[in-house]
This record gives structure tokens, sequence and C-alpha cells, in this order.
């Protein structure tokens, strides 16, 4: 058996359908951020300065001096690593008082640190979902891939709720019964179209039917709500939901996921969790450096305030131009492009022939047929690149021949936006 033969061939199946990844070689500058040097592959290149705009460290909160301190410090005192499980090696004090933050975050009483927002899901929800006596999975149709592991790996009976349709999930709820075991999982912000799940309407509905709440808030921590806690606090709804779970690697800039939720549901994820037990804790370095990141976005509004500036002022700019953004009311800047061919060609183009690395999205993140460029402005991006971002994608559209649409056509929620006019409540309430 030639078994080599059999990689080559899984990854010629990919390649023929468009979805084989290319990582770019980039090196980040914390002090430059949008600005990395690039290194592309191949004979006779030449490493090269390019802006970054698909960043999920959204409010560059790695970069952040204060979290860099954090991390630097903590290394001094405690060294690299962590020294093992938890089990094993004890829990460091630095992990200790993250969790007591994260726990105050979401007006929680515990909350549980894991190596990523993946493995979190993963853990928490099949451990939940196990231990309650025949329960049923309700997940929205459009839930991120670890949360879908964690509902799998439970081996409870799922069944699915058309995304964000509440008429559907209100069915479900009622065909289950109240007397079921019930768990509904499901994102605050879905990250791909940008789109808000209707948070206190789920939470209702869980009452009405008496379902336990599980909320991804990935892409919500540190980036809504008056201190960070994501759509949920914003919403005013944080003490409905049973678990909330969000990750440390995107608005906190680090490393690292976590659970909140009240004591009894954080011992028995802690205590039942293979994939917490069995794997070297968070070190003391990562676990400060998110504490400093959490701990500042709790206090502090200018973050959220200029990206949410940021952000708008880019749909507003690309929407001006005729480019085809799809509008929602988040962070988050779809541009559509609708062809998995054309999508890596545009990010190609962007890249050579104007420095902009924007990573292609395709199938099977995205369904075929919408496929897009995903833009995600910071704080740290400026008008003037703004500016520059939209000049290049409208001589990449006119290159590609791509379709421009009007403005009118796509209208942004906020069509008269200037400049300084952004109505996001964040703005509002940093205004004050
Ligand atoms: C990125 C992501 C995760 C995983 O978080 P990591 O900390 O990167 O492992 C979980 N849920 C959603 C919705 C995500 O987009």
């Amino acid at each position: 058996m030639n078994y080599g033969a059999f990689f080559d061939r899984a990854i010629e199946g990919l390649k023929s359908e468009q979805r084989y990844r290319i990582f770019a070689n980039l090196e980040r500058d914390a002090r430059r951020f949008p600005y990395a040097i690039w290194r592309p592959d191949g004979p006779g290149t030449q490493p090269r300065e390019v802006a970054i705009w698909c960043s999920n460290d959204y409010l560059t909160m790695g970069g952040h001096d204060m979290v860099i301190d954090a991390v630097v410090d903590a290394a001094r005192r405690h060294g690299a690593g962590a020294g093992g499980t938890r089990n094993i090696s004890g829990t460091h004090h630095p992990i200790v008082e993250l969790e007591v933050e994260l726990a105050d975050l979401h007006g929680k009483e515990s909350a549980l640190a894991f190596t990523s927002g993946w493995i979190s899901n993963l853990a928490s929800i099949s451990t939940i979902a196990q231990l309650l006596p025949n329960c049923l999975i309700i997940s929205d149709a459009l839930n991120h891939n670890s949360m879908i592991e964690g509902v799998r790996r439970s081996g409870c009976e799922k069944i699915l709720f058309r995304h964000n349709d509440m008429e559907h999930l209100e069915e479900l709820l009622n065909t289950a019964g109240p007397d079921r075991a019930k768990l509904v999982v499901f994102e605050s912000l879905y990250s791909m179209d940008g789109d808000i799940a209707p948070v206190a309407k789920i939470a209702e509905l869980a009452k009405k039917y008496n379902a336990m709440t599980y909320v991804d808030e990935v892409h919500a921590v540190g980036m809504y709500g008056p201190r960070g806690g994501g759509i949920c606090e914003r919403e005013g709804v944080m003490d409905q939901i049973d678990v909330i779970e969000g990750t440390l690697a995107k608005g906190f800039g680090t490393l690292g996921g976590y659970i909140a939720a009240s004591s009894n549901i954080i011992d028995a994820v802690r205590s039942f969790a293979p994939s917490f037990i069995f794997t070297t804790t968070l070190p003391p370095t990562v676990a400060a450096g998110a504490c400093a990141a959490v701990r500042h976005l709790k206090a502090s509004q200018t973050e959220r305030a200029r990206h949410q500036r940021q952000a708008a002022l880019t749909k507003h700019a690309l929407s001006a131009a005729g480019l085809p953004v799809m509008d929602n009311e988040s962070h988050i800047v779809p541009l559509m492009v609708g062809d998995a061919d054309l999508c890596k060609k545009a990010s190609d183009l962007l890249l050579e022939r104007h420095s902009i690395y924007i990573q292609p999205i395709n199938y099977p993140t995205v369904a075929v047929g919408t496929e897009r460029l995903r833009i995600t402005p910071t704080p740290r991006h400026t008008d003037e690149q703004i500016g520059e971002l939209v000049e290049a994608l409208v001589d990449v559209w006119q290159t590609l021949k791509l379709p421009f649409t009007s403005a009118a056509i796509v209208p942004l929620r906020r069509p008269a936006l200037g400049v300084d006019q952004c109505t996001y409540p964040e703005m509002k309430r940093a205004a004050e």
C-alpha cells in the first residue's frame, strides 16, 4: 500500500474544489499595526510591508502596552509555562485572578478557563448535556464548528432550529415539552454575516419552556456592553442565560477560552470534562495578559467606541463606492464576491498589487455562492487607511470585472452616516 498517495489525493481533491488553504507568512508589528511584514513563498520573492484588514484581534489588545507588560512581568515572575494540568500541578495564581475577573464580567458566580474557545465549547456543551438525563440539544443551524463538535461529543439527541428563527425555536421547544431536559445552544453574534441573535427572546422562550441556555459570545466579549460583557450584557439579559462562553483570543487579544455560569455548573464541567482535566492549562503569561485586557476593557469605552466608528465608516465608504458590502449591525464588514475562484483572485490581487491582506472566505466556512472578503476594521485603522482600502478594492473590482452595485441597492442601516455621526449605542455612551 502506498500510504502517501492517499494524502496526495486528499489534498488534490481540496485543490480541485478551490478549498485548499494557503496561510500567508505574516510578521505582525505590535507597534505599527495594521502593518506587518509579509514573506511570500517561492524563489526570488522579497519580504514586503502589508496592511492587515482581517484580524480577529478586533480591538488590537494583543498589542496594547498594558497587556504586553502584564505578559512580560508574569514571564519574569512565574516562568514561561504552567507546569502541567491543574489536576497535577495545582492551579496558578494568574489563572485564578483571571477567572474571578471573568465571573464578574458576566455577573456569574464562577468562571473556568480553557486553552481555547474551541476547547471550551467542546468541553462544556458535551459535559453539560451528558450530565442531564436524556437531554435534547436545540442548536442554531449556523453554529460554529466548536459547538457542533461539543454537541456531537455529547452523544445526545440534537435538533437544529433555523438560524435566528424564533418561531421555529418555539415550535421545537413546545414539541419537546416542559419535562424533558433541553439545552438551547446559540451564538450572540455570528461572525460571517455579522448578524446578532435575539438573545432576550431566546432567554424568554427558554424560560417559558423550561430549557437551559448556552451562548457563545466569542465575537462580542470585550466589544459590546458597557463593560465588554457582550451582547447579553448590552441587552441586559446576562442573568437570564445559564452559560456564557467566550474567548480570550479575539476581543481580548491573547489566547484561551472560558465559560461563566453558576458555581455548580462550573464545578461539574471542571470535574467531568476530559478536555479540561487532561491537558496543561494556560501559562501564567497568557492568563496575566488576558486578565489585563479584561480589566482594561471593563473600564474603558475608548476602544469600543473607536472600533464601532471605524467599522461604520468602512461600511459607509465601501457602500458609497458601489462595492457590495453586506449590511449588518455589527463590526464585521462582509464584502460579497459570490464565487470561490474570484474571491481568491481578489484576495491575491489586493495583496500583490495593493499590499493589503484580506483572507478569502470560501466554502465550507460560508455557503457556496456567498464567498466573500471579510473585513474587520480595528480602532487602529485610520480614516486615511480606510480610504486607501476602498480605492484598492475599487481597482480590484474593476480588474476582475466584479459587479458594482449602486449605493441605493444595498442600503446601509444608517444611510446618512457621516464620519462623526455614528449612532451606535457604545459611541453614544462614550460621548456622554
Ligand atoms: C473563533 C471561534 C471560536 C473558537 O475560539 P478560539 O479561542 O479561537 O479557539 C468559538 N466560537 C466561535 C463562534 C468562533 O468564531
